[in-house]
């Protein structure tokens, strides 16, 4: 049954409903209604003006309309006055195509028509920053390796206890929490869940997370690599494929033994032909899990402090093995450990059905395992692809990929190519310190 916005408003005392879409570049952008305008808007959307959407419109397009799917409404757990909707972009009464929440619905339509469910989960790493985002917040987190660090996750305790707190009021499961890889860096962890609910709450929790850091005086920041030297943010994602979503699934469709296999990996051949096609995209998907000129600081990165980049740099992939690629950590999943924390939310987990589709298509062929410490021994393996080493390079492999751009929708394939490649553009145009440092006395 649909949710009547008003009515909800009116049970949990809501006075501003924040309608919320995320552009191209994965920025979430809203307006804020009073609860007494929703009903209208609920019908037909609210309004923004094209060019200013970051969805590759112009200043001469119609309004585009954000229509809130009430099933995604969140009251705001730190402020319960609010709540936010995810909506969906329509313009003259077509969703617009490239609408990255548009893009993930119809790739989640197109695999339900072949009876396959996808289910992810996600691991958004972030550090906590000071205001002004230049250092680490907590200037006795020093240690070269503070994994797992007791005493650091319990000096930032108030922040994550707070909002895994509101995880939990909101039902989604959470189950651990620690201070990651590098100095002022942290995981939280919830179960996973059909695909558009995941996207949402990946949404939700950058905001949430960065409104919770924001009001104990830090900053958050999902940004790749925001300190240099130091592991980065990585954004695995553990995909499943089901019968029937929800909580209507019963056989994990991924789960099994498939063909030329040691037991242990316990894929099926429809699981292994969507790995393959995850393999086999990989450099070209690179664009859209990997979309910054950050994010190439991140793979193929040189060691970190700690010792380990925990990033990967080739097209690989194994059984439970962390250096790789793709990490089959158990039956019936695997952990795409490639995406970073500037990944679109609805484009990471579009881009992995498109992917997967693709391969089980094409009955692709995942390749062999590696069963190896790839950042000791990666130098012998061979006729594995090296991922893009710069954005420039994963936009250049898109763009080469037509099945995937295709598979992803040319519409928005070709807004999104367009937009990166201005980016680059910007980002090129840039004079930067290494430039004199390195040619001025040429
Ligand atoms: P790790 O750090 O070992 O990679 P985490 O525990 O941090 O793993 O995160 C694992 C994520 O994978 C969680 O979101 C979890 O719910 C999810 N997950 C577990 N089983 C499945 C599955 N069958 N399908 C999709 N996601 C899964
Ligand atoms: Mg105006
Ligand atoms: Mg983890
Ligand atoms: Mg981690
Ligand atoms: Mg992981």
């Amino acid at each position: 049954m649909t949710i009547d916005l008003a009515a909800y408003a009116k049970d949990k005392g809501v006075k501003y409903f924040m309608i919320s879409y995320t552009d191209l570049f994965g920025g979430q952008r809203a307006k804020l209604v009073p609860a007494q305008a929703i009903a209208g808007m609920q019908e037909d959307g609210a309004g923004f003006a094209g060019f200013a959407t970051w969805l590759d419109l112009t200043p001469a397009h119609p309004d585009m309309l954000a229509v809130p799917d009430p099933s995604s409404v969140i009251q705001l757990p730190w402020k319960p006055e609010v709540a936010w909707v995810a909506s969906n972009c329509v313009m003259e009464d077509e969703d617009v195509a490239q609408a990255p929440r548009n893009v993930l619905r119809r790739l989640i339509a197109e695999a339900a028509e072949e009876g396959l469910h996808v289910k992810t989960g996600i691991e958004a790493e972030f550090f906590l920053l000071t205001p002004e985002g230049d250092e680490i917040s907590d200037p006795f987190d020093t240690a070269a390796k503070p994994c797992y660090d007791q005493q650091a996750v319990m000096r930032r305790y108030e922040v994550i206890r707070e909002i895994c707190d509101y995880m939990l009021d909101l039902g989604w499961g959470p189950y651990q929490n620690d201070h990651e890889d590098a100095n002022g860096q942290f995981e939280m962890n919830w179960d996973y869940d059909d695909v558009l609910k995941t996207a949402d709450k990946h949404s939700f929790f950058k905001f949430m997370t960065r409104s919770v850091a924001e009001k104990h005086g830090f900053r958050a920041t999902f940004m790749p690599k925001p300190i240099e030297g130091l592991t980065g943010n990585g954004c695995h994602a553990h995909i499943s494929v089901w019968d029937a979503p929800g909580r209507d699934s019963k056989e994990n469709v991924f789960a099994g033994k498939g063909e030329g296999q040691t037991g242990e990996v316990g894929l099926s051949e429809r699981g292994k032909h969507f790995l393959g096609g995850i393999m086999k995209h990989a450099s070209a998907l690179a664009a859209i899990t990997n979309p910054t000129v950050n994010s190439y600081k991140r793979i193929n990165a040189p060691r970190t402090i700690s010792g380990a980049t925990w990033a990967p740099n080739s097209v690989t992939w194994t059984g439970n093995n962390r250096t790789h690629m793709v990490r089959v950590p158990g039956p019936g999943r695997f952990e795409l450990r490639l995406p970073d924390g500037a990944a679109n939310p609805y484009l990471l987990q579009a881009v992995i059905i498109a992917a997967g589709l693709s391969g089980i298509r094409s009955k692709a062929d995942p390749g062999k395992r590696w069963d190896i410490d790839m950042y000791a021994e990666g130098h012998t393996v061979t006729g594995a692809p090296k991922l893009p080493l710069n954005m420039l390079d994963a936009i250049r492999a898109y763009d080469a990929d037509a099945e995937l751009k295709t598979a992803m929708g040319d519409a928005f394939s070709t807004s999104y190519i367009k937009m990166k490649r201005q980016e680059w553009n910007s980002f090129v145009n840039h004079f930067s310190k290494w430039e004199k440092d390195n040619t001025l006395d040429i």
